[in-house]
């Protein structure tokens, strides 16, 4: 961290600040220009309140050298992370995980359904909301814990660990009890008190992107679930706002790359939520694969027009199989 102070700073308060981190337990680098003074900090000045230094008058700028999330940051951890979910790997160079289903479970038919349709496509992983986020409370809530029952059910006749959402904590314990993967939406990125008990829990978390976090934000919220103990954290792109209409959100391609060279976490895509339109999944799943992204997650149904939730961004069964055979190919020519 380096600290500009003011040109006009009388030495005294430049001393004061000096003795001030040196208490702090950092070593301090002063250097003197014609017309600035900086004190460069050496040491963990990470749990420094940026604010409060700012808030002396003498005090110009406060320049962060290091990436304050230094647990989900690759400056302490270089090398890539790869999480098991029962057997299938993810992160690193491992082959991209690929995770299905409906956006909401709504009865146990639909659910097998495409269980078996995705799984026969080549999924690895079942998606399938039980406890949904809806912008309107008049709207399907999700069947709840019937809901994490019947994929439970699809989980023993497939073999597909269960990817599904969790909106807080008085319902985490439940969720807990039958996800392989519990998923934190992106309108709950910065729910604290969930980041927080999703780091005690031992299972995998599928972070999302809130609708307007930057990647710094992003990042940041990952550190909360790993400053807890729980390093298990796969980060999901799934588009942001923009000033765009047309799509639901805006993809935001470049956060793939960005991560990587930031965090050794891995990152997915999920090209359903990024538009909302079923008909760009495939080219998106595609370019993501294309640059990178250690894996896909997508919205499946059979009957989308009647799909209790996000019919209009879902694929049937048959372009899914048609979206695997195009990524499979990009896979054998990146391999
Ligand atoms: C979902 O996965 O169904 C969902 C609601 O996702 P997001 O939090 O990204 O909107
Ligand atoms: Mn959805």
């Amino acid at each position: 961290m380096v600290i500009v102070m003011k040109p006009s700073a009388p030495k005294e308060e430049i001393r004061k600040i000096h003795d001030k981190m040196i208490e702090l337990g950092c070593q301090v680098h002063p250097s003197e220009g014609d017309n600035y003074y900086l004190l460069g900090l050496v040491g963990d000045t990470s749990k420094f309140n940026q604010s409060q230094i700012l808030a002396n008058p003498h005090v110009d700028r406060v320049i962060r050298v290091t990436h304050p999330f230094k647990l989900a940051g690759r400056l302490f951890h270089p090398e890539d992370t790869v999480i098991d979910i029962g057997g299938h790997k993810i992160g690193g160079n491992n082959k991209p995980c690929i995770m299905a289903g409906p956006c909401s479970v709504e009865s146990e038919e639909q659910l097998l359904t495409i269980a078996r349709a995705v799984k026969s496509s080549g999924a690895q992983l079942l998606r399938g909301g039980a406890y949904k986020p809806r912008t309107s409370p008049y709207s399907f809530q999700g069947l709840g814990e019937e809901g994490l029952k019947l994929l439970l059910k699809a989980k023993e006749e497939t073999g597909m660990p269960i990817v599904t959402e969790v909106m807080d904590t008085e319902t985490f314990g439940t969720v807990e009890k039958y996800a392989d993967v519990l998923q934190i939406g992106a309108r709950n990125m910065q729910n604290f008190p969930l980041l927080k008990r999703a780091g005690r829990s031992n299972k995998v978390i599928l972070l999302k992107r809130g609708l307007s976090a930057t990647i710094e934000e992003f990042l940041m919220s990952a550190e909360y679930i790993m400053s807890e103990g729980n390093s298990k954290v796969i980060l999901c792109e799934r588009g942001i706002r923009t000033f765009e209409t047309y799509t639901r959100n805006t993809l935001d391609i470049s956060a793939i790359p960005v991560i990587q060279e930031l965090s050794h976490l891995p990152i997915i895509v999920d090209p359903s939520h990024a538009t909302g339109k079923w008909s760009t999944v495939e080219p998106l799943s595609k370019a993501s694969i294309a640059i990178g992204a250690h894996g896909l997650i997508i919205e499946v149904h059979h009957e989308p027009e009647c799909a209790l939730s996000d019919g209009a961004q879902s694929l049937k069964p048959a372009k899914f199989e048609k979206l695997m055979n195009s990524i499979n190919k990009i896979i054998s020519i990146n391999a």
